[in-house]
């Protein structure tokens, strides 16, 4: 074993301020830190380091990282040079240090154990482009010259990929797996669960593909705690890298303490995602953009009102793997409007006619609301409308009618080109205006619609309603609602703020 703590803090900065300063941030976090030496600009700003941290001595276990620039690392010096910067970092207090095989296949191990004989190795392959047929004879080469760790990255272009090289840490305790690329992200989360020595995560810069940040991998995912009984559950989507959907459903989970835990997986080839979830042990899972439909094909079994919408966002994997699906976005709709406006007998305007304004229509429609759908092709407009029976309205006659509620289901007004609305102010006679985007909270729509006295809902509502009737489906409990909220609203108003100028 490395170390107790098992997700590894990576610690990459170009000057000696920048790196202990991610040094003291890592070890709130974890006690094991790498430290990426070739990320400093030069042998001054090491040395500062170096000399830093001989004097303090943080107690952690400390990895030492050199790597040189054919190996993917920023270190441009020789071979000679790498290995006396190493050998620096172990007297100054790292008890580790990780060398490529790229650099240890070209020294003779007796030199590394004049040199280097104090410090632990960790043998590393890393595989940026190629990838080896035989990565069991990968593990094998490594473990030649006796390293007490060994390690090996691979970008993954597949799930199934990421999965492979997970198996590799089955049964060892000296082996770190880390599958690379977006692709394998997930994996990546799952690694500790399936036996690698450490899991990798940067605390600021990012120093591979596919990398979670510290922070989301010990609170958002808590990767340490991840156990073969864990039950896993996540969003398909691409893109998915901004999906609220993991800092929603895992708030739930931590609320009712569940050994479980929620990814995202970003999907190009639904049938290398769906080949996946018995290997990865799937208990559920979102659907978002663009598999929203292309999933029906896949299913065994459909609830009659996601299959009359034509979409799915959420399956349910039942025993043998069977995959059933629902659509909590109609759910999601009502839950959010019902509340406020009764809506048996009401008149809605819903703007926009792709996806989600299906599964608002059809939820309008199943309430007893008389559904009136306006978008800028009429085409569209026409086969949305008769399909719950409502009719189309031309865009002038806005101006003119009244409506309960109007429902934005377009994507105008969403971050970045936030100061847009879909609509004109004179074209908002109504009582209520829901509009479906979440980020911003407040839109340029709802601002236009208060300031002419009418209520507004935001889309946030509708995510989190048709996210907790999801956790419902999976867990068969009651969400805690609340709790999952706070959680979404803390971090789009994080978001807000880092994205503010
Ligand atoms: P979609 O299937 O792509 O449909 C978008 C609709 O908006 C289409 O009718 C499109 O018309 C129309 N549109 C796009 N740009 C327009 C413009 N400049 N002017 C007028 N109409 C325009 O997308 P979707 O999945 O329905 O999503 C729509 C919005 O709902 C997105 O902002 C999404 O984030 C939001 N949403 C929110 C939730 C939630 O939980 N809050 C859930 C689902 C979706 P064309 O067909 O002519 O392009």
């Amino acid at each position: 074993m490395i170390s107790k703590d098992r997700i590894c803090a990576v610690v990459a900065a170009a000057d000696a301020f920048g790196m202990w300063r991610q040094l003291a941030q890592a070890l709130r976090v974890t006690r094991t830190v790498e430290l990426r030496l070739d990320w400093l600009s030069g042998d001054a700003e090491l040395d500062r380091f170096l000399a830093r941290l001989a004097r303090q001595r943080p107690r952690a276990t400390l990895i030492a990282t050199c790597r040189r620039r054919e190996a993917g690392g920023k270190f441009r010096g020789t071979i000679a040079q790498q290995l006396v910067h190493l050998a620096a970092a172990v007297r100054s207090g790292c008890a580790w240090y990780d060398l490529e095989i790229e650099t240890s296949s070209r020294c003779p191990p007796e030199l590394l154990d004049v040199l280097l004989g104090e410090g632990r190795r960790i043998a590393s392959a890393h595989f940026f482009q190629r990838s080896p047929e035989n990565l069991r004879r990968v593990a094998a080469e490594l473990g030649r010259g006796g390293p007490e760790a060994i390690k090996i990255a691979l970008r993954c272009d597949s799930l199934g990929r990421s999965l492979d090289v997970l198996r590799l840490a089955r049964g060892r305790k000296d082996l770190i797996a880390v599958p690379m690329g977006d692709v394998a992200l997930p994996a990546r989360v799952l690694a500790l669960r399936d036996g690698s020595a450490l899991a990798y995560a940067p605390v600021e810069n990012s120093t591979a593909p596919g990398q979670v940040t510290l922070d989301a991998m010990k609170n958002l995912y808590r990767a340490d705690q991840l156990r073969r009984t864990t039950r896993v559950y996540g969003v398909i989507g691409d893109p998915i890298g901004h999906s609220l959907s993991p800092v929603l459903q895992n708030a739930g989970f931590q609320a009712r303490k569940m050994d479980a835990v929620f990814l995202p997986f970003l999907v190009r080839e639904l049938r290398d995602f769906l080949l996946s979830v018995g290997r990865l042990g799937i208990a559920g899972f979102s659907v978002t953009l663009p598999h929203k439909q292309a999933i029906l094909r896949h299913l065994d079994d459909c609830d009659p009102m996601a299959a009359a919408i034509g979409a799915v966002n959420t399956v349910v994997v039942r025993g043998g793997g069977k995959l059933y699906g629902y659509n909590t976005d109609y759910v999601g709709v009502l839950r959010a409007l019902e509340r406020r406006i009764p809506l048996r007998g009401s008149r809605s305007l819903i703007f926009g006619a792709g996806g989600a304004a299906r599964a608002v229509a059809f939820a309008l429609a199943e309430s007893g609301a008389s559904v009136c759908v306006c978008a800028r092709r009429a085409k569209a407009a026409k086969g949305l409308a008769r399909a719950v029976g409502g009719e189309v309205v031309e865009r002038p006659r806005l101006q003119r009618e009244f409506f309960d509620a109007i429902v934005n289901a377009t994507p105008v007004g969403m971050h970045p080109a936030a100061d847009r609305s879909p609509l004109a102010a004179c074209e908002l006679n109504c009582r209520l205006v829901f509009d479906l985007i979440y980020r911003p909270r407040v839109t340029k729509l709802m601002q236009l619609a208060a300031l002419r006295g009418i209520e507004t809902v935001s889309g946030v509502e509708m995510f989190v309603a048709q996210g907790t009737a999801q956790w419902e489906i999976w867990t068969g409990e009651r969400a805690p609602v609340e709790a999952m909220r706070r959680a979404v609203l803390r971090a789009l108003t994080r978001e807000a703020k880092m994205s503010e100028p």
